[in-house]
């Protein structure tokens, strides 16, 4: 063989190789395909550092066959590895990151305890149903990752972070996969605002200034809900402030969520002076219907008494339970 054919073979080899490692990293356990995942067991993804050391980033906790719900948690972490690099206001986005939306905007502060509000949910939904619903959860610190952005923004070209990121979205998507089993689904993006007065916001993607049109069905094509409306479970009014209506839903249980029948518009002055509403993120926009799919998505964004206190956390979850069951009873039986 003469010399540049063994160089050239070499090459090859070397590609194929370091595609085969980037794919190792890049889909984390998803060599199994989906029928793999056990219900109840945990599945992790860890990025590590030159040096050998360390840290769980992402974990999946698979849920049962029979459930259509999922649950995520994207910016409630608090690990802090050294070798990922910190995430600053003055990095450049790269725009083709951003085909689900570029409105967001950068933070590194944590949704704190929604992590765990999102692991506590799970337990009881599992305790009052039967059904465990899929979880999946970001334990770095939203300074290092967050997973709720376009990649760019998300991991500001952190490799680590990356892979993280891509491990998150990838754990989403084999959940959804599951899910499908069931012919349709939902999916929770677990949050926390400080706005004040206190109140719990439900995003599917409406702006502040649609709430005030007397026509909420024309917005059904860009919302996070789409699926639900054009299968005929519901009408967009429904999903906004009808009885069954999440914000309806909490609001009843004395956690006051907008909107709902309380409060339709979540932007109205007189009960929120301060005018800020979220109205759901990317994860809402991608893994939702509004581009297509029939797994809805719906960003819940809890004021802190729900979360922050230990002590006064596990009845706030009962409640909110409540409004899941109910929720997933009336439309995802
Ligand atoms: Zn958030």
């Amino acid at each position: 063989m003469c010399r540049k054919t063994t160089i050239l073979i070499a090459f090859i080899l070397t590609i194929c190789t370091s595609d085969l490692m980037a794919n190792k990293i890049l889909s984390p356990g998803f060599q199994d395909t989906t029928r793999h995942y056990q219900p109840g067991k945990t599945y992790t993804f860890n990025v590590t550092a030159p040096s050998g050391e360390y840290a769980l980033a992402i974990e999946y906790i698979a849920g049962d066959h029979k459930s259509k719900l999922i649950l995520t948690s994207p910016h409630g972490g608090s690990l802090k590895p050294d070798f990922i690099r910190t995430r600053t206001n003055e990095y450049v986005v790269k725009a083709e990151d951003n085909g689900y939306g570029d409105t967001e905007s950068f933070s590194a502060v944590s949704d704190s305890k929604t992590l765990e509000l999102t692991q506590a949910l799970a337990e009881e939904i599992k305790r009052t149903t039967g059904l465990r619903p899929h979880i999946i959860l970001n334990h770095l610190h939203r300074s290092k990752l967050d997973a709720n952005r376009a990649m760019s923004l998300a991991a500001q070209g952190d490799v680590n972070a990356e892979a993280a990121w891509k491990a998150f979205h990838a754990f989403i998507d084999d959940a959804k996969a599951q899910v499908l089993k069931n012919n349709e689904g939902l999916l929770f993006d677990i949050h926390g605002n400080a706005h004040r007065p206190q109140r719990t916001e439900i995003g599917l993607l409406l702006k502040g200034k649609d709430f005030k049109s007397n026509d909420l069905e024309q917005y059904a094509d860009k919302s996070s809900v789409k699926a639900m409306v054009k299968s005929g479970k519901a009408t967009m009014t429904e999903l906004i402030k009808g009885d069954y209506a999440m914000g309806t839903l909490l609001s009843e249980k004395d956690i006051l969520a907008t909107p709902g029948k309380s409060v339709p518009n979540p932007v109205d002055e007189e009960f929120f002076p301060d005018g800020r509403y979220f109205n759901g993120g990317y994860n809402t926009a991608r893994h939702g219907s509004k581009f297509s799919g029939n797994i809805s998505a719906i960003q819940l964004e809890f004021n802190s008494d729900v979360r922050m206190d230990d002590k006064k956390r596990p009845e706030y979850v009962k409640s909110i339970t409540k409004a899941i069951n109910q929720f997933m009873a009336k439309y995802f039986k």
